[in-house]
């Protein structure tokens, strides 16, 4: 690497003094967040060994975790090809997010259509964000038909119906508490657990998703054309 001193001189700051600066996780490679640096924050992000940043709502230096305790060591910083970015790796004290996810990058969005895809057909929405839904459903089908050993699914099959009748009711009263604490974070985690437990219960019943599906549907008045 570079000195310090010199990569300075190469960094390339916007009109209002600011470069973008990515902040990914040195262990998991996961990308954490993405905040802007001026000089003095960049300067003391490089002093001090954890990152400063440049709040643009507030108009003031940030040092990362000051509040919160989740800082970030820094374990290398890196720059672009034309030195309009900034790359920091970090071992992060805690989440990144001041959501308290992990990253700020928890949320998707439906991907693409692959550019191949046929227009004008009605398609199944294999690509939709809903996809993971019939991914899941198949899995589930698999395990309760092979019960590999050791896993989770084979083990709910295993015990039966009023097993997995008793996981759907903690989850539902988990995700109750989730939401009554107004906690995003667990009621993600427990709406998906939720979800994964209805449809390990639509399986050891034999009521297919698509009829679930075909319910909405009926219940939805007007005539889907998409
Ligand atoms: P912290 O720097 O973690 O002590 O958090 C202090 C404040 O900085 C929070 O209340 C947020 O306003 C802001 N903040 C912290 N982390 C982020 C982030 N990843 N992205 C945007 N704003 C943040
Ligand atoms: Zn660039
Ligand atoms: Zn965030």
């Amino acid at each position: 690497a570079q000195s310090w001193e010199l990569v300075k001189e190469q960094i390339k700051f916007d009109k209002d003094g600011l470069v973008p600066a990515i902040v990914q996780d040195a262990a998991t490679k996961d990308v954490l967040m993405m905040a802007y640096m001026n000089g003095e924050s960049l300067q003391r992000s490089m002093e001090s060994g954890e990152t400063w940043f440049w709040s643009r709502s507030r108009g003031e230096l940030w040092h990362k975790g000051g509040t919160s305790g989740n800082t970030q060591k820094i374990v290398s910083a890196r720059y672009d090809c034309d030195g309009d970015t900034l790359l920091f790796l970090v071992k992060p004290a805690g989440p990144a997010c001041h959501t308290g996810e992990t990253t700020c990058f928890y949320r998707g969005f439906a991907s693409p259509a692959p550019a191949s895809a046929e227009s004008g057909t009605d398609a199944a929405p294999s690509g939709s964000r809903f996809a993971v839904l019939e991914e899941l459903e198949q899995i589930i089908a698999e395990r309760e038909k092979e019960r590999p050993e050791g896993a989770y699914t084979t083990y709910l099959f295993d015990k039966g119906i009023d097993k997995i009748l008793k996981k759907v009711g903690e989850e539902t009263a988990e995700t109750i508490i989730a939401a009554k604490n107004k906690d995003n974070a667990e009621l993600r985690l427990e709406v998906s657990d939720l979800i994964y437990h209805l449809l390990v219960l639509l399986q050891e019943r034999k009521l297919p998703l698509d009829d679930i599906m075909a319910e909405l549907e009926r219940r939805h008045e007007r005539p889907r054309r998409d």
